[in-house]
């Protein structure tokens, strides 16, 4: 992948730009650089009407001729706008000479800037890219995002902005200002705006500003379940709790795309475990969110899938109530239920499984203290976690207990991610098919005649890893 484009605003205002081109393309590009207050030079042999009217009008200063590079000169940025590529190019070379940023217009390749797609709500903006591969989505993209941006952002952004100053001297401490700013936004203003009723908008912003800044509040601790991997399972309260937060502790499990849609000035700290070995000990994580929690930042505990299945979540909330730290829970779509789905496994079966089981398999003594009598039983669904090194003891003891070799297995790698992968065979073959097909932690096992349903019922990803013994078997489940 190449690297992607550094998005910046730049300030125009009184700078010298150059645009190559006398036509309506030309004309566009110029009327949006002097919106922005450039000083707009434009070198083109003949000027269409617009341009000779900003000529006349002095808004603009005419280069007369082919494309010279001493037009160049003095000029912070040039943007070569003429309908003939190789002039735009000869612009873009000449730029490049001089360290002056080119944009050629409709040729990415030869640009060494780009203009976005861009919606404007006064101060505010949105600048949209695709890097120049795609222009055509990044203008869908604005126009789809038209429609859903208030046009009342504009007089908003323009109301916080003249009241910059005092909003910083009345919350010189970031965490107040983010709170004040969270109320505001949720409170009478927009809605005032909307209306189209400023002068009330500026009323009531005074009037917030008037109230007496409350104590730091303590904080507190949400255990929040980011679900396997997958952002669009995440839950709406969690998402909104990622967006509040001001310190995540997340487990490496936790997807990146997950992470992405956390604010972004949160601080984010990874702790747990990676391939077994603990980076922080669970005596760690209870000494962060203490920390955190009592200096009254809101933490957010954030647990790959559902936080109290297999997650230590239960241990986290006593230290939490031992320690007076408020706390909620948000639930999150755990493995079973999300490798289940993604690949086309049912859990219960009206004619293959009236239960489920959720197992962990993480040692040896784990695996072995298990009622393996009821685990062996038929027309049940056994959801094994952690278990991709114990999978010669889950085979060895539920074969002991008399579950039969033929039951479909599935091994869900990575579930609900781009890079999923299901390996489908039976149980008598199972810790070989795993070896075989180099299976890594986040993995899922999941044991039982609906395992087998993943051959015809799975539609995300890639196709499930059949074993040749598996063929008869699965039409029987
Ligand atoms: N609280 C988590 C489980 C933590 S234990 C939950 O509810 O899902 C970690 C185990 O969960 C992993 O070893 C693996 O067996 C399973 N797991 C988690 N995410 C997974 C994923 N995306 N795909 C497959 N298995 C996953």
């Amino acid at each position: 992948m190449t690297a992607p484009l550094f998005p910046l605003f730049v300030d125009l205002r009184g700078r010298s730009v150059l645009v190559v081109g006398g036509g309506p393309v030309a004309a566009r590009k110029v009327a949006a650089l002097l919106d922005a207050g450039a000083q707009v030079r434009v070198g083109a042999p003949t000027l269409n009407t617009a341009l000779a009217q900003l000529l006349e009008a002095g808004r603009i200063q005419h280069s007369v001729g082919e494309f010279q590079p001493d037009w160049l000169d003095g000029a912070w940025l040039a943007i070569a706008a003429t309908d003939d590529a190789q002039v735009n190019r000869a612009v873009a070379a000449a730029g490049a000479a001089r360290q002056i940023w080119v944009n050629a217009v409709d040729d990415a390749r030869a640009s060494s800037v780009h203009v976005p797609a861009r919606i404007e709500r006064g101060p505010l903006q949105l600048a949209i890219s695709s890097g120049g591969g795609a222009p055509m989505l990044a203008r869908h993209l604005r126009e789809r995002l038209e429609t859903e941006l208030d046009e009342s952002l504009g007089p908003l952004a323009e109301l916080l902005t003249q009241a910059r100053a005092r909003i910083r001297a009345r919350y010189p401490r970031i965490a107040e200002r983010r709170r004040f700013f969270d109320e505001l936004l949720a409170g009478e203003i927009p809605a005032l705006l909307r209306q189209g009723r400023h002068a009330e908008a500026g009323d009531a912003l005074e009037a917030a500003l008037q109230v007496t800044p409350k104590p730091p509040k303590t904080g507190s601790v949400a255990l929040v379940g980011a679900g396997p991997g997958d952002p669009g399972l995440l839950t709406l309260r969690a998402l909104r709790l990622l967006n509040q937060a001001d310190v995540i502790l997340h487990d490496r499990l936790v997807s990146p795309e997950v992470l992405q849609l956390a604010r972004r000035d949160a601080e984010f700290i990874t702790v747990g475990k990676q391939a077994g070995a603990a980076l922080t000990t669970q005596e760690q994580i209870h000494e962060l969110m203490l920390e955190h929690a009592r200096a009254g930042r809101r933490v957010v505990r954030l647990k790959g899938g559902d936080p109290f299945v297999f997650g230590r979540g239960g241990e986290e909330l006593e230290f939490l109530h031992a320690h007076n730290i408020a706390f909620e829970v948000v639930p999150g779509i755990t493995a079973a239920l999300a490798c289940a789905a993604y690949a086309g496994i049912p859990l219960t079966h009206r004619d293959h499984a009236q239960s489920v089981r959720l197992v962990t398999a993480h040692s040896k003594d784990s695996v072995d203290g298990l009622d393996w009598r009821s685990l062996a039983a038929e027309r049940q669904t056994l959801a094994v976690y952690m278990g991709v090194a114990g999978l010669d003891r889950v085979r060895a003891q539920l074969l002991a207990h008399g579950r039969d070799p033929a039951t479909p297995f599935a091994l869900v790698e990575n579930g609900s991610r781009p890079e999923q992968r299901v390996i489908l065979g039976t149980l008598a073959e199972l810790p070989e098919r795993a070896r075989a097909e180099d299976v890594r932690s986040p993995a899922l096992l999941i044991v039982g005649e609906v395992a087998g349903l993943a051959e015809s019922l799975h539609w995300f990803g890639a196709a499930p890893l059949i074993s040749e013994s598996m063929g008869g078997l699965a039409c029987a489940a």
